[in-house]
């Protein structure tokens, strides 16, 4: 009796997952008070967009689209909101979720807040840390992500295998252009390690680079597991040879370069080497802003820090009050930090995109509404509400090379599509309050139908 009923529970789950897998969504007419283009700022209201295939097939007017609907189109009416194209993280890591250790922990080892927790990720079994994955993943997808960049520490494979699996219909998340193992100088993140244990641990999670041809040799291992992009973590140790090494294999594949790079000298490293986007990039100077613009080069501005994060996750942990001080006088100085650098990057004119560089567990809330604070914190340090949304829609698409699927809501692109109850221009916290999700035209949320 008990084999039969596992057999059956497994033959369900198989045609569940196939049915997922298969099952073209039926046409559907989204009707919504407003649509607004982040492109112009410009709003259709009232506004109708037809999905057919996983694709829209037609935006406009609703008596115009209506008219060109399939007989027996699927309505669904999403009333006065304001629906948007889908929300591209473009920087994360769904495979780490750092739980802020105990003080002793933090002060009384090296890099005490980051590096125990990367740590118990590497040796944890790697099945475990993809199904961790799939949990964060769903969470993005549930508050409106529709498409995210993970830029490392995802081990050897575990974000291709998290996003082939998603592509397959077995689990629910966002489209991911996964980037496999971060390549990097060793000891920039992991230090003390057991002599004996040491290059086995490393290689779970990063690639050295070595020299120019061990550069190139890094990308291709990276390639193996059919990466869509590559990470590197520059500091001031890699030379512009190496750099240009990788961006000149990455690229020989049709496969763009990411780049942390924090200080100005990796920054440089960076820029003269051609990579595509510089990841953070804290300490750009405006002479390198005006380079980047010059040469098409990405900033991704990862605002998580800017806005009193550090206080936040170390909330549940006992801690002495001046501890407690200095996180505060850290964030206060973040946040300075923060308005300075959306000032020069508004003045310099350079593309820019804005990502969460999510990796930590942020008490009291999801993967996903952890990761929609960055909308309030970018606003928070001057930057324009509707500058903030194409960042993570028209010009993030543009960064990662997907501006021809994903980033608004036109005929021919993914039906990825978003809504909010208020006006995001008038208030960007709309966007923490995501309350329909549509991937590909099918629905994942859809908080308006149970009114
Ligand atoms: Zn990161």
């Amino acid at each position: 009796m008990k084999r039969q009923l596992t057999t059956f529970i497994l033959s369900v789950l198989c045609l569940a997952g196939h049915l997922v897998a298969q099952a073209p969504a039926a046409p559907t007419l989204i009707k919504v008070g407003r649509l607004l283009d982040p492109r112009t700022g410009n709003v259709l209201a009232p506004a109708a967009v037809l999905v057919e295939n996983g694709k829209i097939k037609e935006v406009g007017t609703p008596a115009r689209v209506q008219a060109d609907a399939p007989a027996g189109v699927k309505t669904i009416d999403l009333g006065n909101a304001t629906l948007l194209p889908g929300l591209i993280d473009s920087h994360t890591h769904l495979l780490l979720d750092v739980v802020v250790p105990a003080e002793p922990e933090i002060s009384r080892r090296h890099n005490g807040e980051f590096a125990p927790g990367l740590l118990l990720a590497i040796v944890e079994p790697p099945n475990k840390r993809v199904l961790m994955g799939a949990q964060l993943a769903r969470e993005d997808l549930e508050s409106g992500f529709t498409t995210v960049r993970n830029l490392g520490h995802s081990g050897i494979d575990g974000d291709s295998a998290l996003r082939n699996a998603i592509n397959s219909g077995r689990i629910l998340g966002p489209r991911i252009l996964a980037s496999g193992r971060k390549i990097a100088q060793r000891g920039d993140y992991l230090q003390d390690l057991n002599p004996a244990l040491a290059e086995a641990i490393l290689q779970q999670e990063f690639l050295r680079v070595e020299g120019a041809d061990g550069a190139r040799q890094a990308v291709r291992e990276n390639l193996l597991y059919d990466v869509n992009v590559i990470k590197v973590a520059v500091e001031d140790n890699v030379t512009v040879a190496e750099m240009s090494a990788i961006v000149e294999e990455a690229h020989s594949q049709h496969i763009k370069v990411a780049v942390h790079a924090a200080t100005e000298v990796s920054i440089q490293t960076a820029i003269d080497a051609g990579a595509d986007s510089i990841e953070h990039g804290n300490q750009v100077t405006e002479e390198q802003l005006k380079q980047m613009r010059a040469k098409g080069i990405f900033l991704d501005i990862t605002p998580i820090w800017y806005g009193g994060f550090w206080s936040k996750i170390h909330e549940p942990i006992v801690e002495s009050s001046a501890t407690r001080a200095n996180q505060a006088e850290g964030d206060n100085k973040s946040r300075q930090r923060g308005v300075e650098l959306v000032q020069r990057v508004l003045k310099s004119g350079v593309k820019f995109a804005v990502g969460s560089d999510m990796c930590w567990f942020y008490p009291g809330k999801t993967r996903g509404q952890a990761t929609a604070t960055i909308f309030p914190i970018m606003h928070s340090i001057g930057m324009p509400t509707l500058e903030i949304l194409r960042a993570v829609t028209t010009s993030a698409a543009e960064m990662l090379g997907w501006q021809d699927r994903v980033g608004t809501v036109e005929a021919g692109k993914f039906a990825d599509l978003v809504a909010v109850a208020g006006d995001p221009i008038a208030d960007i916290s709309e966007l923490e309050r995501v309350r329909f999700v549509m991937k590909g035209g099918q629905v994942v949320r859809n908080d308006f139908a149970s009114h």
